[in-house]
């Protein structure tokens, strides 16, 4: 089996490559894996490191919107996992372009080379975000799509496209909408790196706003078992949410976080609320769990403790992105 993983050397992409070459999803079979990534500041081969040895891994250094060469990489290929894009809410406040760029006109150009190829399954690797903000209740899949902030736009442009495919041309194409991630390799500008790397320097962090906004967290692995599931069993042209189960405030996890590395709210500086900032996210993931027996098995507290842990022991692998965003 051929894997091709887009964003493989990101936080999340680096994960799912690093279990799935050691066959962890495919019942021990190793399966040939080649990343294609652009190593933008939020790619790092480092990432890849632990399996980089193995013969069953490759790697391409390259872009997805550069047609030419998606359509070699492509060749030959069973499962496309796509989760290259640009990830970040506040720098797509403060500049789009390159959000529609990687996010719709790349993911147009994977579904384009797909088509060609013959690719056996692509799984779109999208976010709750689209969905915008909830109140109270969870959103299903057939929720209308209402993102506010330019990533969340330009995903849903992506998603939007991606089932167009199917529906036009019959790719056999899933989108999976996750909450929030967390766990180790995470760039640290994401709330959770950036909080532990700030007190392990002794610098105070910030919390936005009131502190009030809800988002619900996803261990990384959880995510990807989802992600291997729908590659193997989910239904062509369906969209699967897929969540963690834990819902907390910011301040709730500024809490936790604070408690975990033996500081106090003396550390917290309160800063003017993101533009947009949605309130609250929420996925109900009835559809994933009865379609094919998903549910996340990472307790928040325990997942939380050694993420931050990671970060303690591994300061050699953010020191130097922290010098870039210093
Ligand atoms: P990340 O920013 O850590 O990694 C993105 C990767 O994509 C990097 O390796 C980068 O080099 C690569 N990339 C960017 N532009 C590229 C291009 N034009 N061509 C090839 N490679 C390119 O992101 P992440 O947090 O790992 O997120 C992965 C996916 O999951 C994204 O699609 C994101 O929208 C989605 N998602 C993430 C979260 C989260 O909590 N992190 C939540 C929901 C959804």
């Amino acid at each position: 089996m051929r894997i091709v993983v887009t964003g493989g050397a990101g936080f999340i992409g680096s994960h799912f490559v690093r279990q799935a070459v050691t066959g962890v999803y495919t019942g021990g079979v190793r399966p040939e894996v080649v990343v294609l990534d652009r190593l933008t500041y939020a790619g790092n081969r480092a990432n890849l490191a632990p399996v980089a040895d193995g013969e069953r891994l490759g790697f391409v250094h390259g872009d997805i919107c550069d047609a030419a060469l998606v359509d070699e990489v492509l060749r030959g290929c069973d499962l496309l996992v796509h989760f290259a894009a640009e990830s970040h809410v506040d720098r797509s406040i403060s500049g789009s372009e390159e959000f529609v760029r990687t996010n719709v006109l790349g993911t147009q150009t994977l579904l384009e080379a797909a088509g060609r190829a013959g690719v056996g399954k692509f799984v779109h690797v999208s976010t709750d975000e689209v969905y915008g903000s909830i109140s109270e209740g969870s959103w299903t899949e057939s929720e209308p799509l209402d993102p506010n902030s330019p990533y969340a736009a330009s995903k849903a442009s992506s998603d939007l496209m991606v089932l167009a495919f199917h529906r036009t041309h019959g790719l056999p194409v899933c989108v999976t909408r996750c909450s929030n991630n967390y766990g180790p390799y995470q760039y640290p500008e994401k709330v959770i790196p950036l909080f532990v790397t700030n007190l392990l320097e002794g610098r105070r962090v910030p919390l936005y706003g009131d502190g009030g906004n809800v988002r619900d967290w996803l261990h990384v692995d959880d995510h990807c078992r989802g992600i291997a599931l729908v590659a193997e069993k989910g239904r062509a042209g369906e969209i699967y949410n897929i969540g963690g189960g834990t819902e907390l405030t910011n301040r709730e996890l500024t809490e936790n976080l604070l408690g975990l590395l033996g500081a106090d709210w003396s550390m917290v500086e309160r800063v003017p609320d993101r533009k947009g900032h949605d309130r609250r996210y929420s996925v109900d993931i009835t559809k994933i769990s009865g379609e094919l027996g998903y549910r996340p098995e990472r307790s928040f507290s325990e997942g939380l403790a050694e993420t931050v842990a990671w970060y303690v022991g591994n300061r050699d692998w953010w020191d130097p992105l922290r010098e870039v965003t210093r």
